[in-house]
């Protein structure tokens, strides 16, 4: 339903623009999440057009959607999460829903961008800038006029989401610098990929830099209370904005979003040499160091 609204909205959005979907020669995606790719392949077999994302996001989509998922999932459990509520969130996880999307998107040929790559759209010319942290390879698109595409980097109203899958990466950390790097583009306005266009995009970058700072110190107050902890017992003491008071009410997804951006903290926390993680039988436990 939300997937079939989304290419509504989209091919409405194109002819308003004048453009026929038909014509489009090149559909470039900022990353690989469900609501901003799974449209390409329809306009793919639609007009033809060349597919293009960042190279990091491509290797995802070759390496398996599955697997990249599967590897937060077994952090999860690792760092205490129970079995059932592992199981609950593969069950309504929307990139394990929508794998043939993904196998199929793996099957085609897409071009890898880089940091630096110019391509032409329309009238103009769009510089493609690496900015990893919500995905590993998310891009931005800047314009002649310095204003940006910006897909999740920065959004009004809403943090975008942060998680890791793995412990040798720190998506945390790839994202801060990511914000830090929008402040000092300063660009004059950015298009996201949800809501309306941010007229003040540095300010709104500074502003996620310091909602993490906040949560990194909160993170690290609870393991200061706390002499030795699981990462899944953080997860349910941070005060999450949400609309449901006890985690037990959380659904499957908020405990998706809620764990990863625990464990991503913890990781950044661990890099800053704050937290320490100790192995017990197969379980980690955080502490501040
Ligand atoms: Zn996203």
């Amino acid at each position: 339903m939300m997937w079939s609204r989304s290419l509504l909205d989209l091919v409405r959005g194109l002819r308003r623009a004048g453009a026929r979907p038909s014509s489009i020669r090149r559909v470039i995606v900022t990353h690989f999440h469900v609501d901003h790719s799974t449209a390409s392949l329809m306009m793919y077999y639609m007009s033809g057009a060349e597919l293009a994302i960042g190279e990091r996001d491509l290797g995802v989509i070759t390496g398996g959607v599955e697997e990249y998922i599967e590897g937060a999932l077994s952090l999860f459990l690792q760092n205490g999460m129970p079995k059932s509520e592992i199981e609950e969130i593969r069950k309504a996880h929307p990139a394990l829903r929508l794998r043939e999307f993904y196998e199929e998107a793996s099957s085609l040929e897409w071009r890898p961008l880089r940091a630096g790559d110019r391509l032409r759209a329309g009238g103009s010319r769009l510089e493609v800038v690496e900015a990893p942290g919500h995905t590993p390879g998310h891009i931005i698109l800047k314009l002649p006029d310095n204003s940006v595409v910006v897909g999740d980097v920065i959004l009004d109203g809403i943090t975008p989401h942060v998680t890791i899958h793995d412990w040798d990466t720190d998506p945390l950390g790839d994202y801060l610098r990511t914000l830090s790097m929008i402040v000092e583009m300063d660009p004059v306005v950015a298009y996201p990929g949800h809501r309306d266009p941010i007229q003040r995009p540095a300010e709104r970058a500074k502003e996620i830099i310091l909602h993490h700072r906040k949560r990194l110190d909160e993170i690290l107050s609870i393991l200061r209370n706390l002499k030795m902890t699981t990462g899944y017992d953080v997860a349910r003491r941070v005060r999450w904005r949400s609309r449901y008071p006890r985690w037990e009410e959380y659904p499957a997804p908020e405990k998706f979003f809620a764990m990863g951006e625990a464990l991503a903290h913890l990781r950044r926390l661990e890099l800053e040499g704050l937290a320490e993680r100790v192995e017990k039988k197969g379980v980690l436990y955080w502490k501040s160091a």
